[in-house]
């Protein structure tokens, strides 16, 4: 169909079919699963997944793709979900579902931080993303990349960086390198927080400065005979410090106040 990109909804479409192939055999979709695409836009991704299965769900936000899709794919193989993803509730889908999608990159962050609140839920998720929002969600303690994202992500999550996407094999293409990436819960935690509101929390302060040390962002949070007890040294700074010690600080924070 004719369509003009939106910028406001990410929209850069996948052109380039031997990418989208490689993209689909990692994913390996099964007849049978139950998976769901978050932004289907022109079906780059959607046609060729619906090869493979028996069914899938895709939720979109432009009515414009909407009224297409309802025209253009057979009724029954396909739930067109004509929503927000940032709203969308999952829950009503299925018990686990897989988690497919070329990421609108505007909202890239806050929809992989809504689907970590669903993790229970989810079986693994493939996305596209900006590359540099990939190399954060992998990254190693003491490197650049590593932050927030980092942690919260690794907590929950086991992660693979699978394939550098260039730009050009999107329409338009966008202005930055993509890489695509799978996503797989742990299925038993590594590093169980006690308190994980508090976990976040003490992730949020440390991060909140970057360049400070641990002394000063933690303040009012840990004393010196705190980080005594924990053997962490107050002068590092956020980005030295490991998913478990970030858990070991809560622990010990929730078991002592
Ligand atoms: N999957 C298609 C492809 O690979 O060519 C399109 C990917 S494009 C990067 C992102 C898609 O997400 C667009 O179709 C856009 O309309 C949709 N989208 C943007 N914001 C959204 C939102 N908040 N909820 C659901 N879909 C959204």
């Amino acid at each position: 169909m004719k369509h003009l990109p939106k910028k406001r909804f990410g929209q850069n479409f996948l052109i380039d079919q031997a990418m989208i192939q490689s993209l689909i055999q990692a994913i390996q979709p099964q007849p049978n699963d139950v998976m769901v695409e978050i932004g289907p836009g022109l079906g780059a991704m959607t046609q060729p997944l619906l090869k493979q299965l028996n069914h899938l769900h895709v939720v979109e936000i432009d009515r414009d793709i909407i009224t297409w899709m309802q025209g253009y794919y057979p009724a029954g193989q396909l739930s067109i979900h004509n929503q927000d993803v940032l709203k969308f509730d999952f829950q009503v889908i299925a018990p686990r579902i897989r988690v497919v999608g070329n990421l609108p990159y505007n909202i890239s962050s806050p929809i992989l931080f809504k689907l970590l609140e669903n993790t229970a839920q989810i079986i693994d998720m493939h996305f596209m993303l900006q590359k540099e929002v990939v190399e954060r969600m992998v990254a190693a303690p003491s490197t650049s990349a590593y932050g927030r994202l980092s942690v919260m992500l690794q907590y929950r999550l086991q992660m693979e960086y699978l394939v550098t996407v260039p730009p050009e094999s999107f329409d338009p293409p966008p202005k930055v390198e993509s890489a695509f990436v799978r996503c797989i819960p742990h299925a038993q935690l590594p590093f169980p927080a006690t308190n994980e509101a508090l976990f976040a929390k003490v992730v949020l302060a440390a991060f909140g400065q970057r360049r400070k040390t641990l002394r000063n962002t933690l303040k009012g949070l840990l004393d010196d005979t705190g980080f005594a007890a924990l053997a962490i040294d107050s002068q590092l700074r956020a980005e030295n410090l490991s998913v478990a010690q970030f858990v070991a600080i809560s622990n010990f924070l929730a078991a002592t106040h």
